[in-house]
């Protein structure tokens, strides 16, 4: 039997949400920290982040006279500001249609300078003006230029400039370890269950404390910019163990994915200047958000491009794209800006954005449910906001809920390394404050082993891979960007035929040591666990707020719906239970109004 592994605190994920927990729970003093991370740490998605991490730091305003589009300049020091916490503030919650918490957000715009001076002192190479601050650019649904960026590696920078430091504090990194189990108990959380990948051994680990750092889950789509590893393994392993799922309806799509491949051409690209046509060649977005133009938020954006889509107006063979075009920028600027993305198009789909327009659609990005957590990342077992103890998540794994319906771009690098070094602070202040490891009843590794043999010993004639890709094609065509009740009734049965189809899949591996195999068919059982989720709670919610946009509802509904919904498994049915709560709104100071762009 493989042996129990004990820390501390045990955090899963080494993105920036994990990475920023291990290395402040250990400034603050905890010694004994392990990480675990299914990919090496360096490969999480955060470091394939673009565009930007926001915060109101005044660096630079458009030049005056030239419009919303127009250039960037300097802001001299002691000129007028033109950004404020306020303004972030104001921005995030009408981003959110009012589905975010006004004290959350409040937190997160305020501290939010702060986190870029920590990066800055760490070391982290920003792009810079010419009088040495860091550099910033517009970006959709924020008023004035807040994007604080590296290039359009900005994701990869922050990553790597707190990995480090997680490092140099002696974390241990568990790379390639794969977490399949939590171990809750009297609403205690006393550890988890993880295989090495290398050896296919199962460890129980125990812990005072735990976190889940574990990403987004995008792959529950056909067409999406998140990495493989993107299966929100976190989210199903809570709600699995009993732990609710808030606003999971709320998933967001990406207006410039690369057309047929998902992958993501950064908001930057519209941020620098960017165009959006459609096969007229027609600049469209002047017929839905006139003032923003591209640069609305994007919910809107997408939805637009659909539409344009949907009419006969999109390019590529089979007319689902749309033209992202850039050449009216210029070499010398998407050189020095937009070097990946660039890369990226000529390399998938043959066309250089200094010369060509590049074709894109939309795709599924980011998820703003998760798993609902107070402002200190502490888990809520229930609405009441009573917390699970000893149990943690920050990310985009957990809903604080500061994205509500509808994320702005950059907020959630910030949300995240704010967040998962919130929850660093807790998790220290818990095992400081004397917390102890609790005891764990029965043999959870064992339980996990007998779970894998199962699924090796299975003569079904299923295949998982298949489950997986119909999985995402109803996903995409009955749960996607705009939805109504017959589609969701549809996407709920065929996921209910998937999960009954997956009992009966069996896997050509057999052997211990780097079983992908395994894993695959554990992965696809969290994406069909959550995607009944996703699904239950799109019907439920009878209104279009944010990105969740129903055919049949299509007006927000601010009577009935400024609330949460969280879904719950059912023990015996395991179908989710729906409740709901209250969503933190300030009604002095930022009560609902038209969302117009
Ligand atoms: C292409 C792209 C570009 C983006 N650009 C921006 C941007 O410019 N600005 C912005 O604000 N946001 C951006 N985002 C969103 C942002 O990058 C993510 O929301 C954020 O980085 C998530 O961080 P995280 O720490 O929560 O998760 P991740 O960085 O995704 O890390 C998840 C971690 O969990 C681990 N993990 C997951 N499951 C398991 C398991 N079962 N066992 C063990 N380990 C596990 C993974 O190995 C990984 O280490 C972008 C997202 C994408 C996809």
């Amino acid at each position: 039997m493989a042996e129990t592994i004990t820390h501390d605190v045990v955090i899963v994920g080494a993105g920036l949400a994990g990475s920023w927990a291990a290395m402040t729970a250990s400034q603050q003093g905890v010694k004994d920290i392990g990480v675990l991370s299914k990919i090496h740490p360096l490969r999480s998605h955060s470091g394939a982040a673009q565009g930007g991490i926001a915060a109101a730091i005044n660096n630079t305003r458009p030049v005056a006279g030239t419009g919303p589009r127009g250039p960037l300049e300097m802001i001299p020091e002691g000129d007028e500001l033109i950004d404020s916490w306020e303004l972030h503030m104001f921005d995030t919650i009408k981003g959110s249609d009012w589905l975010g918490d006004h004290d959350a957000i409040e937190l997160m715009v305020k501290e939010a300078p702060d986190i870029i001076y920590e990066y800055e002192h760490l070391g982290c190479v920003f792009s810079r003006l010419p009088d040495g601050r860091i550099a910033q650019r517009r970006f959709g649904g924020h008023s004035v230029p807040r994007a604080n960026y590296s290039a359009d590696y900005t994701g990869h920078v922050l990553l790597h400039t707190v990995h480090e430091q997680a490092l140099r504090h002696g974390t241990k990194f568990y790379s390639e370890w794969y977490c399949m189990d939590l171990i809750i108990e009297d609403n205690i959380c006393r550890g988890v269950v993880a295989m090495d990948i290398l050896t296919g051994e199962i460890h129980t680990i125990r812990a005072k404390a735990v976190m889940f750092g574990t990403g987004g889950y995008g792959r529950a789509f056909k067409i999406t910019s998140n990495a493989f590893a993107n299966t929100g393994d976190g989210v199903a392993i809570a709600y699995n163990a009993g732990v609710p799922l808030m606003d999971m309806e709320c998933v967001q799509f990406h207006p410039t994915g690369l057309y047929r491949h998902g992958i993501l051409m950064s908001e930057a690209c519209r941020g620098e200047g960017g165009y959006l046509t459609n096969a007229n060649g027609d600049r469209f977005m002047e017929n839905y958000a006139p003032d923003k133009m591209e640069l609305a938020p994007r919910d809107l954006v997408s939805r637009s491009e659909q539409k344009e889509i949907d009419e006969g107006r999109g390019v590529g063979s089979d007319g689902q794209g749309i033209y992202l075009d850039m050449r009216h920028l210029g070499r010398e600027k998407i050189l020095e800006r937009l070097p990946q993305v660039r890369e990226l198009a000529l390399e998938f789909v043959g066309a250089d954005m200094i010369d060509t327009p590049v074709p894109i659609q939309p795709t599924a990005h980011y998820s703003m449910g998760g798993i609902p957590v107070n402002v200190d990342g502490q888990v809520l077992a229930s609405a009441d906001g009573t917390p699970v103890t000893g149990f943690f998540a920050a990310g985009e794994c957990a809903c604080v809920s500061v994205h509500g319906a509808n994320r702005l771009g950059t907020n959630s690098l910030l949300g995240a390394s704010l967040f998962g070094k919130r929850a660093g602070v807790k998790m220290a202040e818990m095992v400081l404050g004397g917390a102890k490891l609790m005891p764990i009843s029965g043999d959870p590794a064992g339980k996990n082993e007998e779970r894998i043999k199962a699924l090796m010993n299975r003569e079904g004639k299923e295949n998982v891979e298949d489950i997986a890709q119909e999985l995402k094609t109803t996903m995409t065509d009955n749960c996607g960007i705009f939805r109504n009740d017959e589609k969701l009734k549809q996407a709920l049965e065929d996921i209910d035929e998937l999960q009954g189809r997956f009992k009966n899949a069996s896997i050509m591996d057999k052997t211990n040591r780097f079983n992908t195999d395994v894993l695959a068919a554990i992965e696809t059982d969290h994406l069909l666990t959550f995607s009944e989720v996703i699904a239950a709670s799109a019907k439920e919610r009878k209104e279009s707020r944010g990105a969740h946009s129903r055919t049949d509802h299509p007006k927000r509904d601010d009577e009935n719906w400024i609330k949460h919904i969280l879904a719950t498994k059912d023990k015996s049915t395991e179908e989710p239970n729906l409740s709901f709560k209250d969503v933190n709104i300030d009604w002095e100071r930022f009560p609902p109004q038209e969302r117009k762009y």
